[in-house]
């Protein structure tokens, strides 16, 4: 089984990203920046925030964020989202998700102007990666795709099962691989029979959130597995089907997989980074 190494590959990618970003500074412009929103203090938000803070500068670009307490007025945030999308030394704006349950989220995501949209999750960029058109992709799927692409995993004509129906990962994951010109089956917590559906996928990506989801023996000998999920359960991290359990036996029974972690995970930050410096590139382009 070939082990696919998303953290290897990540690496890659921020190298190059670093590397334009020099190249921006040498000729004197300023370089990109993103805005980071979080609401609340839940302590892996903060965690995340702190990393993706991290990432962005040590590539070279600029980040600010904003820490607003939980029971900061909806419009106060809205009127924060304003100012951002008018600043124009700010190329991209996130808002740290999920906001606390009193807040309406899709309000708050679609007040983004959605040419700063770094998640990908404004209501436009979700219609035009349905048509096919994506402006910008959300991070998640971006990795997955990337990952599939960069070792060499052909996707068109294949059977590609992904589990999760999520905006965030599974709705738009589906997408992407029906764009190119995989067979989809879409599976999520009201799918009967799974393993059955399993066995039959070429390709197959989980991001449901479920330790021990499926065995390896759910698997087509040489299938793809992508384990997008993670789980932190007594024994450290573990996706939906990798774990040090399982590795063995999938080791025997597949043709290639992500660890996790050191697979999607890092994928996703990187994809990030690669989003702020896209929206930086399009807007001093225009
Ligand atoms: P979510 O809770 O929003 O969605 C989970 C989806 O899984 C739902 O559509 C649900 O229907 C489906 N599901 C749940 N139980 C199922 C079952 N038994 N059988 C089939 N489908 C089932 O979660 P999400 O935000 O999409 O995240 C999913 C997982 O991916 C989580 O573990 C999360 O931590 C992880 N994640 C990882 C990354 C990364 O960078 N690696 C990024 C985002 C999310």
């Amino acid at each position: 089984m070939k082990l696919i190494d998303g953290k290897a590959c990540a690496q890659q990618i921020k190298a190059q990203i670093s590397k334009e970003v020099e190249m921006i500074k040498a000729i004197g412009f300023r370089v990109p920046k993103l805005a980071i929103m979080l609401v609340g203090d839940r302590p892996d938000s903060v965690s995340y925030v702190r990393s993706k803070e991290k990432t962005c500068k040590s590539l070279g670009m600029d980040c600010q964020t904003y820490f607003l307490a939980a029971d900061t007025p909806e419009e106060e945030i809205l009127k924060l989202i304003e100012k951002l999308n008018n600043d124009r030394t700010i190329d991209a704006i996130l808002i740290q998700l999920p906001l606390p349950d009193h807040y309406d989220s899709a309000r708050i995501l679609d007040f983004i102007d959605y040419r700063k949209d770094a998640d990908g999750l404004h209501l436009m960029n979700v219609g035009l990666l349905h048509l096919g058109e994506p402006y910008v992709m959300p991070c998640t799927p971006k990795g997955i795709m990337t990952l599939l692409e960069t070792n060499g995993i052909e996707v068109a004509g294949k059977h590609a099962v992904v589990i999760g129906r999520s905006q965030l990962v599974g709705e738009p994951t589906a997408q992407l691989l029906i764009r190119q010109n995989a067979t989809v089956t879409l599976c999520h917590s009201h799918t009967r029979n799974l393993p059955e559906i399993t066995k039959i996928g070429d390709i197959v990506i989980t991001a449901a959130g479920k330790p021990n989801l499926l065995k390896p023996e759910d698997f087509k000998e040489g299938a793809v597995l992508i384990d997008v999920a993670i789980n932190r359960t007594d024994e450290g991290l573990e996706g939906d089907v990798y774990s040090p359990r399982t590795r063995e036996a999938l080791e025997q029974r597949l043709g290639a997989a992500t660890p996790v972690p050191g697979g999607v995970g890092p994928m996703t930050i990187a994809m990030l980074m690669q989003n702020v410096l896209d929206m930086y590139k399009i807007k001093n382009h225009n």
